[in-house]
């Protein structure tokens, strides 16, 4: 929600009783004297500046308008450099009215004064680094910068000499002057702060304090050779309510002020919550789903599909715990294709790796559902027989032999397997099964090989 500066600011404006009407003799001196000379401030924006069209704009040229209107008088700018000539001028009499200034004692000698047209605090304005300043009398040894001709120089200079003053050409100098370390501080309207350090992107300087009795009252200053004018203007801005004045300050200057909870950067941050919540749930899911497939590869043997020696290996240590701790039988039967090293020099590796898969079904389908079989290495492969004593383990080993005889290999050759079944006995562990099993396959190749040897 945008609260304007406005209402950020301690602004207090003094309300007259005025008559509801011009007299007749101020109705007269309206309409012989035509339009009134103006001189302002030609850089001083949001205050008042004149535009490249040569128009003057800003707050005050606003509040100067209204006034001119309520009291139905017309207004001629009268063109200066800056401000100091605007003085000059309106000195020597070539205008007649200064827009928007504050009254001192050395303008109350030359300048009759309006009501406050408009008022609000100065604050003196430093680099981040400077301390908060409570007592400008405490400062020693350091600069504030002042366009010239400002009212507040003339007020500081009085009331504090320990402040060393230097003097710049426009407001927007004097705030970049303390940016850059030229000064230590200035002290301009709230306003102006407000609007200078926004616009120039002056971002290290801030407010470091303010003196409440150097309150900006600004008001129209009228020659003191026309006293009729100051009062007839006097009058224009008794018509000017506290809704205009806050209308045209609004359309100058505004400020963005936070009231209550802005829902924006809430919002952005559910946002990224669900964002990154949404990104790391899929993020676990596929982690999740890499690490099924990492199980998987790492416990399956990529050639033939079946169990690989890890996962054999585990499948081997439980059932022998099992059959260990509940005296349960148990019988492995460990297989090699015999001579498959002349399949690969026949046929080629290619063929081999074929003859290795088909061994697989053969043998697959030989053995019972709570049969585990794996690739035990090479063209050697083991099945881990549960509840299986030597007998039924040697009927399975004989089974699968007969299987691969007759199987129909895609070399159009018969390939035959030895094999060695051991069962598990008092004191057995997994290696001396193992080595039974291996010595048995062993005798089955010595002896003429396509055959079953039991240890
Ligand atoms: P034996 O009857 O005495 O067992 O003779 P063999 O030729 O079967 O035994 P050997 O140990 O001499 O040779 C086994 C061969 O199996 C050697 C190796 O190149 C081959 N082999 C091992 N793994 C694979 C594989 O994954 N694919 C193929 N194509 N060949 C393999
Ligand atoms: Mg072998
Ligand atoms: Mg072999």
């Amino acid at each position: 929600m945008k609260v304007f500066l406005f209402a950020l600011l301690t602004l207090s404006f003094v309300f007259f009783s005025h008559a509801d009407e011009l007299s007749d003799s101020q109705k007269e001196y309206i309409k012989n004297h035509g339009a009134v000379k103006v001189c302002v401030d030609p850089d001083w924006y949001p205050f008042e500046r004149i535009n490249e069209k040569g128009q003057h704009e800003g707050i005050a040229a606003d509040l100067l308008r209204l006034a001119a209107k309520n009291a139905g008088l017309q207004l001629e700018i009268v063109p200066t450099r800056d401000w100091d000539e605007s003085l000059a001028f309106a000195q020597t009499g070539r205008c007649e009215i200064l827009s928007f200034l504050n009254s001192t004692p050395e303008r109350d000698t030359w300048l009759n004064f309006t009501e406050p047209v408009f008022t609000d605090v100065n604050v003196f304005v430093t680099r981040e680094e400077h301390r908060y300043i409570p007592d400008p009398a405490e400062l020693t040894d350091e600069t504030i910068v002042f366009p010239s001709g400002t009212a507040m120089e003339e007020l500081i200079r009085k009331d504090y000499p320990n402040l060393r003053v230097l003097n710049c050409g426009s407001e927007r100098e004097a705030f970049e002057m303390v940016s850059t370390k030229k000064a230590d501080m200035t002290m301009r309207s709230l306003i102006m702060a407000a609007f200078t350090i926004k616009e120039e992107g002056l971002f290290n300087l801030k407010i470091s304090g303010q003196l409440p009795n150097y309150t900006n009252k600004l008001r129209i200053g009228v020659v003191k050779s026309e006293p009729a004018l100051a009062e007839i203007l006097n009058f224009g801005v008794s018509k000017i309510t506290p809704s205009d004045r806050e209308s045209i300050v609004n359309k100058h200057i505004y400020i963005k002020a936070q009231t209550g909870i802005d829902y924006k950067p809430v919002v952005i941050i559910l946002l990224v919550f669900c964002f990154t919540g949404i990104a790391a749930g899929l993020w676990i899911v596929s982690i999740r789903r890499l690490n099924r497939e990492l199980v998987r590869i790492s416990q399956i043997d990529h050639l033939t599909g079946i169990s690989n020696r890890t996962r054999l290996d585990f499948i081997f240590m439980q059932e022998l715990d099992r059959a260990k701790r509940y005296k349960r039988e148990l019988s492995i039967v460990l297989l090699d294709i015999d001579y498959f090293k002349r399949i690969n020099d026949e046929f080629g590796h290619l063929a081999g790796d074929r003859v290795l898969i088909e061994f697989v079904h053969a043998a697959s389908e030989s053995i019972r559902t709570t049969d585990f079989i794996g690739r035990w290495g090479g063209e050697e492969f083991l099945v881990i027989c549960p509840e299986t004593g030597v007998e039924q383990a040697q009927i399975l080993a004989e089974r699968i032999r007969i299987s691969v005889k007759n199987r129909q290999f895609s070399t159009g050759h018969e390939h035959t397997v030895s094999i060695g079944v051991a069962s598990f006995g008092e004191g057995d562990t997994a290696d001396s099964m193992l080595l039974r099993a291996d010595a048995a396959m062993y005798e089955a190749k010595n002896s003429g090989r396509d055959r079953v040897c039991v240890k």
